[in-house]
């Protein structure tokens, strides 16, 4: 058995993956992200952390996405 591909298994080499990787990694380790009421609903409590890092994640999504879109300018 010798199958040699040289395309690699399904990796992410997105940009913006690894700000994506942190920002999720923070919302399921984040105490104050996971906070929840009597109902067991995310009381969605503000958390510096959460925000810093989804506007890193926002950006790179954005400059992403600014260097993709297809067509000329
Ligand atoms: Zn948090």
């Amino acid at each position: 058995m010798s199958t040699s591909t040289e395309s690699p298994p399904q990796v992410i080499a997105e940009p913006w993956w690894p700000a994506y990787g942190r920002f999720a990694d923070h919302c399921i380790q984040c105490p104050t992200c996971k906070a929840v009421d009597d109902q067991g609903v995310n009381r969605r409590l503000p958390c510096a952390d959460h925000d810093r890092l989804h506007e890193a994640y926002r950006q790179a999504r954005h400059d992403t996405a600014s260097t993709v879109t297809g067509g000329p300018a």
